[in-house]
């Protein structure tokens, strides 16, 4: 009978890995279709400025709605995407559809509203990376000035000499470079200096225990300081509490970014937030 069981349970195993396999194997098929199909859409997170309340820029995050499986988020579909290289083109769409939309809103008069990219390793490490974007920064009329493109601490840091030669070459574009999810990966502050970067994006892991943890208030404070003596812009990520908030205020934080104001919104949502913000001057 042990042996019977034994047997079963293998034939379970194999067969939960097979549907696993399968599943990965379809999500990946319906992935290649997606671009084709229409299915990703950008959502837009408002950045903002810590002193004046005011949203300053917004941070595209890309959503895959599937036909049946509905929204799926990024931690999911993008790294199966950097895996089979589809990030390649998915992420061109990206920075296209952001920069399009910029433009759009310039013509309806919001003249200054910043936008921010994520990019990944596969696309950073492509050998007409630059070039797509100078291409693409000419066919959509976009002002490069507004452009933020946020690179990871790990990527950053995959190849330290190719980071710089074309971080360099999309500053002397004045596109703006931020560093994302800042103090997850493996560079330490003495990196930053290196990298001729704009802002620095404190991760929300940092965030969370700020009000409570006197380690993290260290580590915030430091960050914070050792970016404004380099002349760097610091954003806080995942801000969802008031007394957060405040304690990046009174540490001289520049913008925030967090469900306390708004998650990421649809395009209609953000043309109301930006209407509104319009009418607050006019
Ligand atoms: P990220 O670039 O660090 O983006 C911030 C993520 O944190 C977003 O998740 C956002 O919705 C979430 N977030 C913002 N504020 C809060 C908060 O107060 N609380 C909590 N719990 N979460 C908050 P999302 O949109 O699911 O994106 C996840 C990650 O997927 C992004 O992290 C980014 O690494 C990646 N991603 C998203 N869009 C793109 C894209 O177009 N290209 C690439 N390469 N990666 C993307
Ligand atoms: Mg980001
Ligand atoms: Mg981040
Ligand atoms: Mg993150």
């Amino acid at each position: 009978h042990a042996k019977e069981q034994g047997k079963n349970q293998y034939c379970l195993f194999e067969s939960y890995m097979s549907t696993k396999l399968l599943e990965k194997y379809q999500l990946e098929e319906d992935l290649r279709h997606a671009l084709d199909r229409n299915e990703f859409i950008l959502y837009y997170q408002p950045q903002i400025d810590i002193m004046t309340g005011k949203m300053v820029g917004v941070e595209a995050l890309i959503r895959w709605f599937h036909p049946n499986k509905g929204c799926i988020s990024p931690a999911k579909f993008i790294p199966l995407a950097e895996e089979t290289g589809l990030i390649v083109p998915i992420g061109e769409w990206v920075i296209r559809t952001a920069c399009k939309q910029s433009t759009a809103w310039r013509k309806k008069g919001f003249s200054d509203v910043r936008v921010s990219v994520n990019l990944s390793a596969k696309q950073f490490q492509q050998p007409d990376f630059v070039e797509m974007i100078m291409k693409i920064i000419k066919e959509t009329g976009m002002k490069p000035e507004l452009l933020d493109l946020e690179i990871t601490e790990s990527l950053a840091m995959l190849d330290i000499e190719l980071t710089k030669k074309i971080l360099l070459k999309l500053r002397n574009m004045n596109i703006n470079i931020s560093l994302d999810d800042f103090g997850t990966g493996y560079s330490s502050l003495n990196y930053l200096k290196q990298l001729p970067i704009n802002t620095v994006k404190i991760d929300k892991t940092f965030v969370d225990n700020i009000t409570v943890d006197a380690s993290q208030q260290t580590i915030a404070k430091a960050v914070i300081d050792l970016s404004h003596n380099m002349a760097l812009q610091v954003i806080a990520e995942g801000v969802e509490t008031w007394d957060q908030f405040s304690f990046l205020k009174f540490q001289k934080c520049d913008k925030v970014q967090g469900y306390l104001f708004s998650r990421p919104l649809s395009l209609e949502e953000i043309e109301n937030i930006l209407e509104q913000d319009k009418g607050f001057i006019a």
